[in-house]
C-alpha cells in the first residue's frame, strides 16, 4: 500500500487499536512499525485495566475505555485475557487514609462515584492475607487486568481483518509536507498518506519534531517480575496510596508485582538493563504488605520502554504545526488501560477532526502556551 489514506507510526496498542477503528469503517490503514506489533511496552507492560487513581482529566476517556474492555473479546472475535477483579488501593496507615478520603471527596464533587472506600473489616473481607498494620483502602469494582500481547494482537488481527495493513520491520526516518499529503520515508522505501498518527511510544517526540511539534518527553524503564506458582490469596489487583506496591496474581497461582520502579533506558538500541536493587524493593514491598508472597520465588525480570510526560498525562490529539497529523504517545506508564478508548478517540479526530471529549488536557503544546 504506497498511498494510504491514513499511515499510523507504531504497532503497540495505541497504533493497532487506532488501525482497527479507522479500517472497520473502510480507511485505507498502513501501520509502519520498526520492529514488530506488541513488541515495546504494549506487549511487555503489566496488564493493569485500571480506573482507579486516574488523574481528574483522564476520567472521563478512562470510564469509556474500561465499558470497551468488558466486551472487547466480543467486539474483536478473539480473546485479551481481560479478567474484571476489581483494584484495591491499600491504605498502609491513617494518613493514606485521610488522603483517600480527601480524593473521594473531591472525585464525587466532579460526579465520578467509581472509587469507594473500604475500612478495615472490608479491606480484610476481600483480601484476607493483608498484613495487620493495613487500615484501610479504596476499591473501584470494574478494573481487572489482560495480557498485553494477546489484547495487541487482537486488535491487529482484527485490523487485518477489516483491509489495514502492516509494515513491520520498517522504520520511518523523514517526514515532510507534499501538496496536502504526507511524504513518509522509511528505510525500507516511501509512502504518500492523506493523515499521519503518530504513536511511536517512547521515540514519539523523535516524530513528533519531524512534524514540527516539540514535546518534551522523556523515555523511562518501569520493571516488573513474575513468581513461581503460590496459593490462590488475592483476587482482586493490588496497589498502594503511597508505597511502591502493585502487584496481580494469575488464574494459575503466579503473582506478577510491578510498583513503579524503574530500571536503565536505551532507546537508541531498543535495550533496556534491570536495577536489581530497585526492583527487589518492589518484591519487599509485597512481602511487607502479604507475607505469604515470602514464600515464592521470582521466575523472571523484565523493563520495558515507556514514554513520559511531565505531568504524567499523554498527549492525544493534533499536531499543531501542521495539518492532518495526530498524536497519541506519552502515556507515562498507564497507557494500556486507555488503548481502546484512544483507539476510537484518533478515529474519530482523523475521519471528523474532532471527537465528543475535551482533549484540552492532553494538547501536545500545553507546556508552552501561557496564560495572559
Ligand atoms: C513495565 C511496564 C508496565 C506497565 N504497566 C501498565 C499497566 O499495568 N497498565 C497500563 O495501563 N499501562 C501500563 N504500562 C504502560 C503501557 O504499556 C503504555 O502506556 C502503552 O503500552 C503505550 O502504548 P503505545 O502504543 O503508545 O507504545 P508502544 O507499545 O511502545 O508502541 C510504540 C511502537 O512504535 C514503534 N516505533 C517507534 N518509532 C518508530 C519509527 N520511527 N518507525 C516505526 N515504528 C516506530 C515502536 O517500535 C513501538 O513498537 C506499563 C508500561 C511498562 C513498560
Amino acid at each position: 500500500m504506497r498511498n494510504p489514506d491514513v499511515l499510523i507510526i507504531g504497532g503497540g496498542i495505541q497504533g493497532c487499536a487506532t488501525a482497527y477503528n479507522l479500517a472497520r469503517q473502510g480507511v485505507r490503514v498502513l501501520v509502519v512499525e520498526k520492529d514488530y506489533s506488541g513488541r515495546h511496552a504494549s506487549g511487555v507492560n503489566a496488564g493493569g485495566v485500571r480506573l482507579l487513581g486516574r488523574d481528574p482529566a483522564e476520567v472521563p476517556l478512562s470510564k469509556l475505555s474500561m465499558e470497551l474492555w468488558l466486551q472487547l473479546a466480543d467486539e474483536l472475535g478473539e480473546e485479551t485475557g481481560f479478567r474484571s477483579r476489581s483494584l484495591i488501593n491499600i491504605a498502609a496507615d491513617d494518613a493514606d487514609m485521610e488522603t483517600l478520603c480527601r480524593r473521594q471527596e473531591i472525585m464525587q464533587g466532579l460526579g465520578y462515584y467509581h472509587e469507594k472506600l473500604l475500612d478495615r473489616r472490608e479491606l480484610r473481607e476481600r483480601l484476607p492475607q493483608v498484613a495487620d498494620f493495613c487500615v484501610g483502602g479504596a476499591v473501584s469494582e470494574d478494573d481487572g487486568y489482560a495480557i498485553p500481547y494477546q489484547a495487541v494482537l487482537a486488535f491487529r488481527r482484527a485490523a487485518l481483518r477489516h483491509g489495514a495493513a502492516f509494515y513491520e520491520g520498517e522504520e520511518v526516518q523523514n517526514l515532510r509536507r507534499i501538496g496536502s499529503n504526507w511524504l513518509v520515508q522509511t528505510d525500507k522505501g516511501s509512502y504518500e498518506a492523506g493523515h499521519l498518527v503518530n504513536c511511536a511510544g517512547a521515540w514519539a517526540d523523535r516524530i513528533a519534531m519531524m512534524i514540527g511539534d516539540n514535546a518534551p518527553m522523556s523515555c523511562s524503564a518501569p520493571m516488573l517480575m513474575i513468581t513461581t506458582r503460590v496459593p490462590q490469596f488475592a483476587h482482586p489487583v493490588v496497589g498502594a496510596v503511597s508505597r511502591p506496591l502493585s502487584f496481580k496474581q494469575f488464574e494459575n497461582g503466579t503473582v506478577l508485582i510491578g510498583g513503579g520502579a524503574k530500571g536503565f533506558a536505551d532507546r537508541e538500541n531498543n535495550r533496556t538493563e534491570l536495577d536489581y536493587a530497585r526492583i527487589a524493593n518492589g518484591a519487599r514491598s509485597a512481602i511487607e504488605f502479604f507475607p505469604i508472597i515470602a514464600s515464592a520465588s521470582i521466575n523472571r525480570m523484565w523493563a520495558g520502554l515507556e514514554a513520559y510526560m511531565p505531568d504524567n498525562l499523554p498527549v492525544i490529539g493534533p499536531g499543531v504545526q501542521e495539518p492532518n497529523a495526530w498524536h497519541a504517545f506519552g502515556f507515562s506508564a498507564h497507557g494500556f488501560q486507555m488503548g481502546p478508548v484512544v483507539g476510537r478517540i484518533m478515529a474519530d479526530l482523523v475521519l471528523t477532526g474532532g471527537c465528543n471529549f475535551s482533549l484540552d488536557a492532553f494538547r501536545v503544546d500545553r507546556f508552552e502556551r501561557k496564560v495572559l
